[in-house]
């Protein structure tokens, strides 16, 4: 369907693929603005449904029941990336998705994603392709090794991925995933991560937050803060490629880039999300306007809003685990006025699932980080 260059306005109904805690808060920003939010996928009583208007429970292949959503809705954008190519199609049939499918369809596979980036000039690491085991061994001369073996499709947060350090390591990997599809990456040896988030509108209008710098542990975001601790010259590049991606893949909605700075002091581009990130949860109390709020006014075709920070800022992410000593304690949490607390609205807390997180916004983002991790950590101590 053509993109209609006429803004959808507030009161309009606008459909969220996907029901996690992005689309909550995207939902909360389309409310605050005086949209109503439709939201689809097969479970119920999700972080998202939970704030919409309308929680549609249906599986992401029953196309009639996505017809029927679609028109409900005056635009359509998503929050899950792995969401499938049929049903996206579908829904464009009826209404404008943006971000559109081709962007959803580049980076819902690490190994296409990678070969856009190679193929439009982006530094990316050093990368192969494993479709079958014979595969591997040219894979491993071609990259080299210790290396990083992922799953081509539908891995995030470290699932599907492992360190191969040797040519039976990757065997097994293989194996280990149903010999399906999987990029053989160079190991990348990074002094830092950081994130680069951009809202670009139809009519080309852009604007981005970051760099973030970005600290992992199991592979998991623990950790942002910004500024990141980058040279302004590399601040710059970051931010110019960031433009260049969003401009190349058309975008019209917001997209993360996740960066490596390599030791000896390149930029590498690590993924793609087409998508508000974890790492701009700070956006929210940090700026003049979220990534949360430029995605609403980027996929009704509004102007965007100020990406202005307010100071230096930090987010801590916080998953299941802290619930293992029982319910935490979020007085104690709070305790800290600078702290602002944000929760999913879900009810099973497993390991490594992303339940929550803590803000904060200071005069460095040292010190964000520290009220951040000192908030947290007195959540740890009497929840134990
Ligand atoms: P990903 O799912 O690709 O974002 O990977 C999750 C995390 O694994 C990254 O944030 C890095 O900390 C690490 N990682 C992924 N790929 C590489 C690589 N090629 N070299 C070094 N570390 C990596």
């Amino acid at each position: 369907m053509s993109q209609s260059v006429k803004p959808i306005l507030p009161g309009a109904a606008i459909g969220v693929l996907g029901s996690g805690q992005l689309g909550r808060m995207f939902a909360i920003a389309a409310r605050q603005m005086g949209y109503r939010v439709h939201t689809f996928s097969p479970e119920s009583d999700t972080p998202t449904g939970q704030v919409a208007d309308t929680e549609v429970v249906a599986s992401y292949l029953d196309l009639d029941a996505v017809r029927r959503f679609a028109q409900q809705v005056q635009v359509v954008t998503f929050e899950f990336e792995n969401v499938p190519a049929e049903c996206v199609e579908t829904a464009a049939q009826l209404v404008p998705v943006r971000p559109a499918g081709s962007v959803l369809h580049i980076t819902q596979n690490r190994l296409r994603e990678k070969t856009f980036l190679r193929d439009n000039g982006f530094p990316t690491t050093g990368f192969a392709a494993v479709r079958a085991a014979d595969d591997i061994a040219s894979a491993a001369a071609k990259i080299g090794l210790p290396a990083v073996m992922k799953t081509a499709g539908s891995g995030y947060d470290g699932k599907g991925q492992a360190k191969v350090r040797a040519l039976d390591d990757c065997t097994q990997a293989f194996q280990r995933w149903d010999n399906q599809e999987m990029i053989f990456e160079r190991l990348v040896d990074f002094a830092l991560e950081f994130s680069v988030i951009v809202a670009r509108t139809l009519d080309g209008q852009l604007c981005t937050w970051g760099p973030i710098q970005n600290r992992h542990e199991n592979h998991i975001l623990d950790l942002s803060l910004t500024p990141a601790q980058l040279t302004s010259a590399s601040t710059a590049e970051a931010i110019e490629m960031t433009h260049a991606v969003a401009e190349k893949l058309q975008l019209v909605g917001v997209l993360c880039i996740e960066f490596f700075y390599s030791r000896d002091g390149k930029i590498l581009i690590n993924e793609l999300a087409p998508r508000p990130h974890n790492s701009g949860h700070l956006t929210i109390d940090a700026c003049r306007t979220s990534q949360f709020e430029q995605q609403v006014r980027a996929v009704c075709g509004l102007p965007l809003g100020s990406a202005e920070f307010f100071g230096a800022a930090a987010m801590a992410n916080l998953l299941g685990e802290l619930w293992e000593g029982g319910e935490p304690d979020w007085a104690a949490a709070c305790a800290n006025p600078a702290v602002k607390l944000h929760l999913y609205g879900k009810t099973a807390a497993r390991p490594g699932r992303k339940m929550g997180h803590l803000t904060a916004v200071a005069n460095t983002a040292e010190r964000a980080a520290d009220h951040v991790l000192a908030a947290r950590q007195r959540l740890r101590l009497t929840s134990q």
